[in-house]
């Protein structure tokens, strides 16, 4: 691998003077911070262009810098300029539709000697410049060109794809394209292969040298196409490797075995259950239990659709660790929704949860919460039972992971609504147990299964594929918020539901008309308790391109503040009881609040997303989302999961100022079409460029899932873990295959390890 560490000025040519010709390797670290040969080895194309298809040159964004293939439609003789020295040369370049002009100078005519020769007309060239439009003429500034009339190229050069890299001024697309191709004729022999020969055979891969030849110089598509496929496969099966090393890893650490007792809570909690549990919840139970059951940690991820009865799960298994003598751990993303917890599994333990009170059950355990905002005697008394291991169950947020908070045997670990909880915080809390506790992740968003793998790739992932009887149906509305009578309509659902004794939320995107463009109440200095939904990685709307004149600054969004006075002087709504309900509000008062919706004591609680995860209010009816066009769709899917729980037919209205055709639009359409989460995880994520989907580097660094499309490419996932899974079994410390090794340990002492954190 040495040969891919050596700097650029090694391995470029350096000829005499200081231009990019002359010193390629400096204009390449300037221009696009390139250092070594795998640096500009790994530096794609980003697409590639055909010479039977020009540029469009309507469709150019002004100010952005790109690189067109266009044909020389005019030379204009140089003109001496007026106010200044010099001489002023005009090309004119065309796409058969449009044109656009470069522009060069020089202190005399004689030094365009080079243009003249190459943009004669007709003449094909890659331009590249910053996009520019005035009066109506695009131009490109700072124009750089390379003609593609090489008669080197001859004939069969017609039909191979061009590369368009990311360029830049310093360093243009001709730059690149020659330097790559300097280095690839350097590097015969010099590549070796590092896969193993049974997976290069089973995937049908190129070498690593023929690959990067493909995919930089492809002769035609479908060798451009077999390069791809070796540097996906090459990427997801390192990284699938990686993970399974670190599964395997895992399984070899001790553990202590927990099981239940046939007299124990968890059979006496089984016993008391008000409904039977769903053969999902039963099936994943089994496997959960037979986890916990085994001396080495359990791994495990915990998918299931809003309102599919997660909670349960992960309780009936607490309740099988406080059987087995351990403590269990329920960490929750906001403060809300830890209080939430503990209400609802004290009540679901009923006399179970009293330990320690009169008339207790006798196999009671005790059930705390521990979060950063509780005052300092409940907080003191939390952290000693838990420290003594009277508290069988500890709930809480962030502060759980804190240093000073102990447990007497903590055994099990819940982590619910994840996203947030990255491999180094789930590790914080792992490290606080006798042993290495087992672990269990529940994801609040349905994620695609290949997206699991890569996101989740060194856990175990269980589904709950199916939702408790009796849900009800859940119609879903987009409301134009341009439109009086509609909104008017809205208001009077609300009290029609609340006239039958239901409930409704109302959600806004931010709290107060003077927040910056802010989506939920993080009460200043508290920490990342309450920030906005923990799949906002995953699903947020891709931001436009940065300075994109014209565009119009978006309407600020109606804040619960605002809203709220609406609702309350509303003449359907004037008479309802109505409160608030967001980040900034005092603990107690969002408990308090919290508590009389729960208790049917409030008929409508206007809030920002903090209900958006795992609150559940059963007769909660109705769900109306103001300006839902700038929520993203899991989120509006968690949202709506808030309601139709009880039985009750439930009314999602999605209020929205955005256009059908929009982005927004699609999205809002999809969510009125299905309930099925999974669904719209595709769906959304289809929506997405990949870079956004993993979190990737967008600085133009380096990301070493640049080519991998956890969706595009889902089979060659499944393959590669499939293979990787195979080996690491076969060869569990990759002692029979160091070059693999090699490459993994760089993969994740590098990129996979940052980007393994932000899963
Ligand atoms: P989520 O998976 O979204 O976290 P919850 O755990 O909040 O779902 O469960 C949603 C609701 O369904 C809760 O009110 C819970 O008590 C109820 N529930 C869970 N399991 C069952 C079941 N087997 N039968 C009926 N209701 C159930
Ligand atoms: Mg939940």
């Amino acid at each position: 691998m040495d040969e891919l560490d050596a700097p650029l000025s090694s391995r470029l040519p350096r000829g005499k003077g200081n231009s990019k010709k002359a010193n390629p390797a400096k204009f390449l670290s300037e221009g696009l911070g390139l250092e070594t040969v795998r640096d500009l080895l790994w530096h794609l194309p980003r697409r590639y262009a055909d010479r039977g298809t020009l540029t469009p040159i309507r469709d150019l964004v002004e100010g952005e810098n790109a690189t067109i293939l266009a044909q020389v439609v005019k030379y204009g003789e140089p003109q001496r300029m007026r106010a200044k020295d010099g001489v002023r040369l005009v090309v004119t370049l065309g796409d058969g539709r449009d044109t656009l002009t470069m522009t060069f100078f020089a202190k005399f005519a004689g030094q365009f000697a080079h243009q003249k020769a190459d943009l004669v007309p007709g003449a094909l060239v890659l331009a590249s410049g910053k996009v520019s439009k005035f009066q109506d003429v695009w131009q490109l500034s700072h124009p750089d060109y390379e003609t593609l009339e090489d008669p080197e190229d001859g004939v069969d050069a017609v039909n191979r794809p061009i590369p368009l890299y990311p360029a830049s001024k310093a360093a243009p697309n001709w730059l690149v394209r020659q330097s790559v191709a300097q280095l690839l004729d350097g590097l015969e022999g010099q590549l070796p292969e590092f896969l193993p020969a049974e997976v290069v055979a089973g995937a049908d891969l190129l070498d690593p040298l023929a690959a990067l030849r493909a995919v930089h110089a492809p002769r035609d598509e479908a060798e451009l196409e077999a390069g791809r496929h070796r540097l996906r496969y090459e990427e997801a099966f390192v990284l699938q490797t990686a993970l399974a090393l670190r599964r395997a890893s895992t399984a070899r650490q001790r553990a202590v075995a927990r099981t239940a007792s046939p007299d124990g809570i968890a059979a006496a909690f089984d016993q008391r259950l008000p409904f039977p549990l769903t053969g999902s919840q039963r099936a994943v139970g089994e496997e959960i239990a037979a986890d916990l059951a085994r001396p080495h940690p359990m791994q495990r991820l915990l998918q299931g659709d809003v309102g599919s009865g997660k909670t349960l799960v992960a309780l009936r298994a607490m309740l099988t660790v406080v059987d087995g003598g351990g403590q269990a751990a329920l960490l929750a993303p906001t403060e809300v929704l830890a209080a939430q917890h503990l209400r609802s599994i004290t009540a679901m333990l009923g006399d179970l949860a009293g330990a320690g009170t009169f008339g207790a059950h006798e196999r009671a355990t005790k059930v705390v919460l521990l979060t950063g905002s509780m005052g300092a005697p409940a907080r003191r008394a939390a952290l000693l039972a838990a420290a003594s291991g009277e508290a069988g169950i500890v709930i809480g947020t962030h502060a759980l992971l804190q240093e000073h908070v102990q447990f007497a045997d903590l055994g099990f670990v819940v982590v619910d609504e994840q996203h947030r909880f990255g491999v180094e915080q789930r590790d914080a809390l792992r490290a606080k147990g006798n042993g290495i506790p087992h672990l269990l992740v529940m994801t609040a968003t349905p994620i695609p299964r290949t997206v699991a793998m890569t996101l989740f790739g060194d856990l175990e992932t269980s589904v709950l594929t199916e939702l408790p009887p009796g849900r009800a149906d859940v119609q879903t509305v987009v409301v134009p918020q341009d439109r009086p009578a509609w909104i008017d309509r809205t208001w009077q659902r609300i009290a029609e539901e609340a006239a039958l004794g239901r409930q409704s939320y109302v959600v806004c995107a931010r709290i107060d008309t003077d927040d910056e463009g802010g989506e939920d109440g993080t009460p200043p200095g508290e920490g990342p308790e309450e920030e906005p939904a923990p799949d906002d990685a995953l699903f947020e709307e891709p931001r436009p391109r940065g300075g994109k004149p014209g565009r119009p600054k978006p309407r600020p969004a109606a804040a619960v503040s605002q809203v709220v006075e609406v609702v309350r002087t509303h003449p359907a709504t004037a008479g309802l009881r109505t409160e608030v309900l967001h980040g900034r509000l005092p603990p107690a008062e969002k408990d308090d609040v919290m508590s009389r919706f729960a208790a049917g004591e409030v008929d409508v609680v206007v809030a920002t997303t903090v209900v958006e995860v795992g609150v559940d209010v059963p007769n909660a009816s109705v769900m109306v989302v103001v300006d839902a066009d700038r929520f993203g769709i899991s989120q509006l899917h968690q949202l709506r999961g808030r309601i139709g729980r009880g039985g009750l037919p439930g009314t999602c209205l999605l209020l929205s100022g955005a256009s059908e055709g929009s982005p927004a639009g699609q999205r809002l359409a999809a969510l009125a079409r299905t309930r099925d989460g999974f669904e719209l995880a595709r769906l959304d994520l289809e929506q997405r460029r990949e870079g956004d989907v993993l979190g990737a580097a967008q600085s133009g660094e380096r990301s070493s899932l640049q080519l991998l499309g956890v969706l595009r490419d889902a089979e060659l996932v499944a393959h590669a873990r499939a293979a990787a899974v195979t080996l690491v079994a076969a060869d569990p410390d990759l002692s029979a295959h160091r070059p693999l090794a090699a490459a993994v340990a760089a993969r994740v002492s590098g990129d996979t390890e940052a980007f393994l954190e932000r899963a």
